[in-house]
Order: C-alpha cells, then structure tokens, then sequence
C-alpha cells in the first residue's frame, strides 16, 4: 500500500501535483518580486516601463524565447529519472519541498560563503548539519562541547575529501604540536606516540592547546600560534613534513574493494598518493573485518601508521552495508594498544536509509519492530551497522541520492566539531579580535572550513526545508525510505520467480541479498557454460535499457543500470558460488580476456516510491519482468549456442 503521506511529497510520474507546484511556485516569485518593490519604493523603476515596446527588447525577448525553446526541446532527451520505469542510478524524482525551497530561494542568490553574503541561508546550512548529526546518532545540542558539526558539499566526493582532510590534520596536529614544544604542556614523549593518537585524544589535546594559548598575554599567544603553525603539515607540505620527522611514513588509508573512486581522487588531490590507499577485500560484498585487522597487523610491520578507515554504508554498485560496528569494534581494540586511526563512514548512498531506523525523539527501533514491517529488512547486521554510526568519526551523506534533492548537495558530519578548528584557512580570528562566542557564530565564516569558496546558499535552503516538512525519522521521511525497501522486497521475489518460470530456457541469480533499495541479477542462457556468452547476452538485453545508446526515450519500455562481478571484489568463494549457480564454468573466467574477466549483471535501483502503483492496479515490478520475458523470449534462440564442454 501507498502510503497517502506520500502522494503530495513530489510533482508525479503524470504530473499529477502540477497545481500545487505552479501555485507556490508563482506565489514565491511574486513574494521575491513584492519585496524587490517594498524594500525602498521611494525609488523609481530604472527600467522603463515602455521599454518592452522599443525593438532591442523584443529582439532580445525573441532570441531568449528562441535559445529556451531549443534547450527545452533538447531536454526531452534526458533520462526520465520521475518515471516507475527508471531503474536505473541513484536518483529519483525530487521532493517538492526541496525543489520549491531552491526555486524560491535562487532569485536572492546566497552565496553559503559566510553569513556576510548569506545572512539566512548559512544559519539553514548549520542547522541541517545538526539535523544530519541527529540522524546519524551524533551529539546534536550545540551547547554540549562535543556537538557534531556538519555541512554540504557539491557532493559525496567533496564530502570524502574533506574527511580525508580532516583526519590527516588531526593525526598530524599532535606531531607539530610536538615541534612547537610549549612549556608545560602535556604532549606525547615521541614522534611516534603523537602520530598515532586516537581522534579523541588528538582533540583532547587541541582543546587543551587552545586552554594553554587562552591563559597568555596576547603577543606571547600570538607568536606561539606563528610556532605551532610553522610546524603543521597543513604549512610545510607532506614532503618536508615526513622529512622533518623521519621516524614516520605518510600514513596509509584503508577502504574496501567496493569504495567509490572518489577516494582514489581524494588520495591524489591530497598528495598522499594512490599507492597510500589498500583496498581491503569483501566477504559477502561486506568489509571482511578479519582481512582489514590483517591488514593493520601489515601496515605494523612496515612501520606505516593508518590514517583512516573507510566503512561504506550503501556501496555505489551493490547497496551493502559494511560491518561498521565490527570496525568500530577494531578500532577500540587497536585504541588500547595505543595505535588509534580514524573511521569514516561512506554512507552517500545509504545515510537516509537511517530516517528508518530513527524514532521521533531520534532514539533507535528495534530490530523486530522494524522486522514487522518487512520480509526479512533490516539484517540484524545492517541493523547494529546503523546503531554504530554515531561512533564513526566522520560520516558522508548525499541529499541528492536517497535525500531526493536536486544535484549539488552532498554532506560531511563529524563527530566533534572541536577537531574542524584544524581546517581553518585563517585562524586568527579565533584568538585575535573578539572570539565567537558561541557554535553558529564560529560556523557562519563557512568558508573557512569547507574545500569549496562561494557555494549555493539555495541548496542549503532545499535541504533545510525537507527535512523540516519531512524530519529524519520512520514516521516522515521514513515513510518514503519504507516504500522503497518494500519495493525492494517485492523485486527480489519477484526475481525468485522469474528464476523458477524461465528454469529451462534461463538460469537467474540475486547475487547477494540486498541491504538497501538496489537488487542487482545476474542472467545465464540455459545450457550455457561460457561466462564471455553470458557476458555478451546481459549487454545485449541491457542495451534495450541503457541510456547511452542516443536513441529516443520513448523507445526505452524500461531504464537499468549495470555492474560487474569480479573475484578481486567478491573473493573467490562467492564468485565460485555465483557461477555455480548460473550453471557458469569458473575456467571460462580468464582475467586476460576483456569479454570474460568479469560477469556483467544487472543493477536496479527502486527509488521511486510508484513503482507499486495501487491506484491503478500496476506493478511496475512485474511490467519490468514481464519485458525481460519478451526480451529473452527475442534473444534466446539467437544468442550463439554454448561451446562444448
Ligand atoms: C555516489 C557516491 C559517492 C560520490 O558522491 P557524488 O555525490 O557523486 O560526488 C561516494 N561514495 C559513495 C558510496 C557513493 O555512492
């Protein structure tokens, strides 16, 4: 069933709340349009009021309407994201009020800078960090010391970077606060020791760093803040960093196989290189913890020290949900033989899947009141990896993914607001002049913090206003996420059947149960052993989905994505048991060949909260296999017969 909740919360598959759009849309321009007016009616319109009828302005009026008829034709090429029959990537219809909030805010162009250029926006940017925060499990109450902090970002990728930013300013903070050497001050004995404080402790030490430079007069304080600057990898660069400090090597990150390659870029543009980055292995398409504790026991014996580790919540191509507990687990355990790393949760994908777990009052559900709702959501895994996430020491989270916002928001939390004074570009306002005095005070010079500069302060206000007409728990924005898994659930068994009616003439396999809303299906021509031939029909039936064929969208019945299956990311054991269940011969998979060094498979993302459509009695689940049927029904008798054994 369709939650009625849900039917005003977007413009439609038809259309069908164009009235309500078209009215708060226009209301907002007049509103924007009222106050340009009001403001200082003593002033006199500047442009003419007969000047629409001079020829420059209709020349000028007709060239506008041409260039806007043309791009508006042009874009009735783009992907149908709003459509039930869009299965494809990570995205979906937009919430109405996200898209009316950026629609009513772009005409006073904030600029998220600083309060300066955003007097309202920036104040909304916080505070959606601290509803962020919430979600997440994070403190939230900017009165508490230890209140999380949080703000958006073009998108997951800057998030992750700035994350990467982060933890290497905090691990490097104690190493030159070493190098400063401040009288009195209790500092680890070594290079060593200080690089491999935990992040609490590296903040324990910030904070008393900045108690220490409180207590001076202010030129002493002035020039002890000129020392400790001189000292920080932030000003030497890592090459003389590490070369001052030979005992240390520049530290290592860990991420699973399945990680986004936006940590590859980060790894880059933070001039720690790839080969800093290990890529640890997967058992089940979930972090494999015991391999990631191996390879903290490596990373001992070569001396190296570990900056970060990445938990994925929500992989990009597979939607599972690492064992972030597991890994929290790991770096309490290390914590005690005082080698501390930082944990970061990639949950670009996943993070809203949280507004589920959440009550009202932000407390956590339980897993068998969540279990009533659902088949078999969430596993008792995802379940404590949820419950785990306020541990993590920093989170990313995508509004423009599962936050159904429009592109240019993504969002990075962490834990401790305290460590962010380590990103300032300039700090000298925090100890010169009159310090802020309180957390929204400090975050409105947003500049400061963030990788970007200007920075859409109507994006913020799209993300604000959602979760204020939708908060984060089941019982709003929850309702939405409740849908999707359910439609989920309905695909996966739905798959299950579609194996058993197409047994003779197709065998199917769902790799791996799906954590979040995204199901991938692996396909094999019966009979056949070839993983190139299975290779070769999946592309085939996935060309009639595809977008990237240029041909109309029209023509298009249904919008999937693809993925592969590879050893390296699977392990041998899964991609063994897959094969195996496609009735593949693992020998026909042949790392030298381009066509069988992987299988290709079928990747659905069930965003739109219409794909169980009851109004009209419509499945769109059951429309999509149905087509599948068609399609094999084409393609079977054509695809070329399998090899002989
Ligand atoms: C999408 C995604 C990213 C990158 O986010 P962008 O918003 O595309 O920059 C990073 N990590 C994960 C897990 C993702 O799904």
């Amino acid at each position: 069933m369709t939650e009625p909740s849900l039917y005003p919360c977007f413009l439609g598959p038809y259309g069908e709340n164009d009235a309500l759009l078209e009215r708060l849309v226009l209301e907002f321009l007049r509103d924007h349009v009222f106050w340009r007016r009001n403001l200082y009616p003593e002033d006199p319109p500047a442009i003419p009021t007969r000047a629409a009828q001079q020829p420059a302005f209709q020349e000028f009026e007709a060239r506008l309407r041409r260039e806007l008829h043309t791009l508006s034709a042009a874009l009735k090429r783009s992907v149908p994201f709003h459509s039930p029959r869009y299965l494809g990537h990570m995205v979906s219809d937009l919430l109405l009020p996200g898209l009316v909030a950026q629609i009513l805010a772009l005409p006073y162009n904030p600029n998220n800078v600083s309060d300066e250029a955003a007097p309202v926006t920036i104040d909304l940017e916080i505070k959606v960090g601290l509803q962020l925060a919430k979600l997440l499990g994070y403190a939230s109450d900017p009165q508490q010391d230890h209140c999380a902090f949080g703000h958006l970002t073009s998108g997951g990728t800057l998030a992750n970077f700035q994350a990467l930013r982060l933890a290497l300013a905090l691990k490097c903070f104690p190493v030159a606060l070493r190098a400063a050497a401040p009288p009195g001050m209790h500092i680890p004995d070594d290079d060593v020791q200080a690089f491999r404080l935990t992040p609490t402790q590296s903040i324990a030490l910030l904070t008393d760093w900045q108690g220490w430079l409180a207590a001076l007069e202010p030129a002493e304080r002035a020039r002890w803040r000129r020392t400790l600057e001189a000292a920080r990898i932030e000003q030497l660069g890592s090459v003389r960093f590490f070369a001052m400090h030979p005992a240390l090597l520049p530290p290592v990150v860990l991420a699973p196989v399945t990680a986004h390659y936006s940590w590859s870029k980060g790894m880059k543009m933070l001039g720690l290189g790839r080969e800093q980055l290990r890529l640890i292995p997967e058992r089940g398409m979930r972090l494999d913890i015991t391999a990631c504790a191996q390879a903290l026991r490596d990373l001992d014996a070569t001396g190296a020290s570990p900056l970060l580790a990445v938990a994925v919540f929500g992989t990009t191509e597979f939607g599972t949900i690492d064992p972030v507990h597991e890994l929290v687990a790991l770096r309490e355990r290390r914590a005690a033989q005082g080698k501390g790393f930082a944990i970061h949760v990639d949950a670009a994908w996943g993070g809203y899947l949280a507004t589920l777990f959440r009550q009202e009052d932000g407390a956590l559900r339980s897993l068998q009141s969540m279990r009533a709702e659902f088949t078999s959501f969430p596993s008792a895994d995802t379940h404590a990896a949820t419950a785990a996430l306020g541990q993590a020491d920093s989170i990313t989270v995508d509004p423009h993914k599962l936050g159904y916002l429009a592109y240019g928001a993504g969002a990075f939390v962490c834990r401790d607001h305290r460590a962010m004074e380590l990103l300032t570009e300039t700090a000298d306002y925090v100890f010169t002049g009159a310090a802020p005095s309180g957390y929204f005070e400090r975050y409105r010079k947003l500049g400061q913090y963030i990788p970007e500069g200007s920075k859409s302060g109507a994006a913020a206000a799209a993300v604000y206003v959602t979760h204020r007409v939708l908060p984060l728990d089941h019982a709003h924005f929850g309702q939405l996420v409740r849908q999707t898994i359910r439609a989920t659930e309905a695909f996966a068994a739905r798959a299950e059947q579609f194996a058993r009616e197409m047994e003779s003439r197709l065998r199917v396999c769902v790799p791996y149960a799906p954590d979040s809303n995204l199901v991938c299906m692996a396909l094999n021509p019966a009979g056949n052993r070839d993983v190139a031939v299975a290779n070769a029909f999946t592309r085939r039936i996935h060309g009639a989905i595809s977008t990237d064929t240029g041909a109309a969208v029209q023509n298009r019945e249904f919008f999937g994505s693809t993925t592969t299956l590879r050893a390296e990311i699977l392990g041998a054991q899964d991609m063994h048991r897959v094969l195996h269940e496609l009735g593949l011969d693992a020998n026909s998979m042949r790392a030298d060949d381009p066509r069988a060094d992987r299988l290709l498979i079928l990747r659905h993302t069930l965003m739109n909260p219409f794909i169980i459509d009851d109004e009209n009695g419509i499945s769109y689940i059951d429309r999509y296999f149905d087509y599948l049927s068609r399609r094999m029904a084409l393609l079977l008798p054509a695809t070329p017969s399998p090899r002989a054994a």
